[in-house]
């Protein structure tokens, strides 16, 4: 697929500070692209460079092809949602959503039409004479979105659109703007820390933290294989284990832990070829990727240690375990098929596939 929008090597700084390292990225044409990280990693910086409002340090943006580097906003076609809506308090919905279409000169006719259609497409058919004072923040946030897709813009741009929408609301908003990006086919860059909302909602998910992006991926790729410690500590929960590279073999990597008990991990040979044997190595596990049992268990994943807690969480139980070296292990289970507590019994026994233990940098 074609690229929309192309980031060359871009870097941002602030007083000498980079906000933004020397990112390179690629936004596929008709792509939902979510940019993820915690609060201050440069999300924003980065969108706003994209829209024009921030000029890079250094490096390049690339709109459709075009250089668009020294363009101002208005001569790239893309647009902008806020978190805060920014509809205009003073004008109601019909103009707020008219208001670029009126700037561009468009025949009145077609300006009825196309804030018709756009109104109908966020689901507020009917709201033209209200004004934004009316509106529930769902409802401006709809109408915030009708403004931006009604100059039919080639990219997107959405700085954590739903923040200030409460968690039930936010969920629905979720599925009806991925919905709504499949039906009109605009590339959506999209910013927010929220993991879960990037997993929902992206074809790509570009992980950053300090300024730089540490993995792109899909979100079955950064969930399930993330390259780094951030990435999968920040993706969902996780048990991350340190251990030292006792040799590796193709896809395997052999690891031993502190207690002197070796496990097996699988990886790409391109992560691990640089950690050399005897080295430091880390490896992360799901905790819905362990099994436990209280039998002991053949095979060389297997380690023991002592049931600590357990809580209750919707459709799954969190069991945490103490490993023998004085680690804790969390595990989940479905509610359904959770292994019952036996307190009698003194020891437990994680394990798991090799292939489900992932080495991380
Ligand atoms: P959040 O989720 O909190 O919005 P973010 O990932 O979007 O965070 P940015 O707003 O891009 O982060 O900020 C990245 C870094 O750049 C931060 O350390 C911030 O303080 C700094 N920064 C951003 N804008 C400016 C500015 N105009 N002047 C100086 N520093 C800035």
């Amino acid at each position: 697929m074609e690229a929309m929008v192309q980031l060359v090597d871009i870097v941002k700084s602030f007083k000498n500070q980079a906000a933004v390292d020397n990112i390179n990225a690629e936004v596929k044409k008709g792509e939902f692209l979510t940019l993820l990280g915690p609060s201050g990693c440069g999300k924003t910086t980065t969108l706003r460079m994209i829209a024009g409002f921030e000029e890079p340090t250094s490096g390049k943006i690339m709109l459709d092809g075009t250089d668009v580097s020294n363009k101002s906003p208005y001569e790239r076609d893309v647009n902008t949602v806020f978190q805060n809506y920014a509809l205009f308090p003073h004008m109601n919905i019909f103009n707020n959503i008219a208001f670029g279409l009126k700037i561009r000169k468009v025949s009145k006719k077609e300006i009825k039409e196309k804030v018709t259609r756009a109104l109908n497409l966020v689901q507020l058919e009917g709201f033209e004479e209200r004004f934004p004072s009316q509106l529930s923040g769902g409802q401006k946030q709809r109408i915030a979105i009708a403004r931006a897709i009604v100059n039919s813009p080639k990219v997107l741009l959405l700085d954590e659109p739903l923040g200030a929408l409460d968690l039930k609301l936010r969920k629905q908003m979720q599925f009806e703007l991925k919905h709504l990006q499949r039906k009109l086919g605009i590339t959506f860059i999209y910013v927010t820390h929220d993991q879960e909302e990037a997993l929902t909602m992206s074809d790509r998910i570009a992980v950053m933290n300090k300024g730089k992006i540490e993995q792109v991926g899909v979100p079955d790729e950064i969930y399930e294989r993330p390259k780094t410690k951030f990435v999968a500590d920040f993706i969902g929960e996780t048990n991350i284990f340190e251990g030292v590279l006792k040799s590796r073999e193709g896809q395997k990597a052999e690891i031993e832990l502190k207690g002197k008990k070796v496990v097996n991990v699988v990886d790409d040979e391109e992560k691990i070829s640089d950690i050399k044997i005897g080295e430091p190595i880390a490896f992360a596990i799901r905790p819905e990727r362990i099994n436990v049992s209280y039998e002991e268990v053949d095979g060389i994943n297997v380690l023991k240690g002592k049931f600590k807690e357990r809580i209750f969480v919707g459709s799954i139980n969190k069991t945490v375990i103490t490993l023998e070296s004085g680690r804790e292990v969390i595990v989940n289970e479905p509610a359904a098929s959770t292994l019952p507590l036996e307190m009698d019994k003194e020891y437990m026994h994680i394990y798991w596939q090799m292939q489900d233990g992932v080495v991380i940098k």
